[in-house]
């Protein structure tokens, strides 16, 4: 199984490589993770990624794809993987189908939770945390018993600016910009599955088995 996982920031994306890594015994990878692997052990590629990184840059496409290709050349690879965080776009994109093509292999499905930006945003804005105390909320999944203050020592609840409604719904629409041309590229090829994500965990992940059969 050679499979791809996108989803928005908040869709559960997590849970469900978790869920897909155990039933189906593949290695996730994730960008992040790849990253930090490669700055760990030093590698050559991961000692260029640390600079952009440090410098709090993306790191460009051909060192990424470098890295992703050394990773997939792992024995732990070999039978599959779930990728998640790449490919972020439609060079990336190409660029896997040429590796694995030269390994007389190819994708077999591209899993995209889709969850309406209504859900998200209330998922992504909701943490609150108490400015005398610290204790920290959510409005939705832990909510204070006054959405105003805290229930230890009625401080004043606070949200960070990364959590304001503003700042969600821009990186929501990053995604989105990011992500139409990807699923629209992997439609076309017919690998493209749509899962909606908005529905319990468990049903989600029943979907994406479904998906795959
Ligand atoms: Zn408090």
């Amino acid at each position: 199984m050679y499979l791809i996982l996108m989803g928005p920031p908040g869709a559960g994306k997590g849970t469900q490589a978790d869920n897909i890594e155990r039933k189906y015994w593949i290695p996730h990878i994730s960008t992040g993770d790849m990253f930090r692997t490669a700055i760990r052990f030093g590698t050559e590629l991961g000692l260029q990624a640390k600079v952009f990184l440090d410098a709090g840059h993306l790191v460009p496409d051909e060192l990424t794809i470098g890295i992703v290709r050394a990773r997939l050349a792992e024995r732990d690879c070999a039978k599959g993987f779930l990728l998640d965080g790449f490919p972020r776009n439609v060079v990336q994109a190409q660029a896997l189908e040429d590796i694995l093509a030269a390994w007389n292999k190819k994708m077999d499905a591209v899993i995209n939770i889709e969850v309406p930006d209504e859900v998200l945003v209330p998922r992504l804005s909701g943490r609150r945390t108490c400015s005398q105390c610290g204790a920290t909320y959510h409005l939705l999944f832990n909510p204070p018993r006054q959405d105003c203050c805290c229930d230890l020592c009625s401080g004043a609840l606070e949200q960070r600016i990364d959590d304001r409604e503003e700042t969600v719904a821009e990186r929501l629409d990053d995604y989105g910009a990011q992500t139409r041309p990807l699923a629209e590229y992997y439609a076309q090829r017919g690998l493209l599955r749509t899962i909606n994500g908005d529905q319990s965990l468990d049903k989600v992940f029943e979907d994406i088995v479904a998906s795959l059969r």
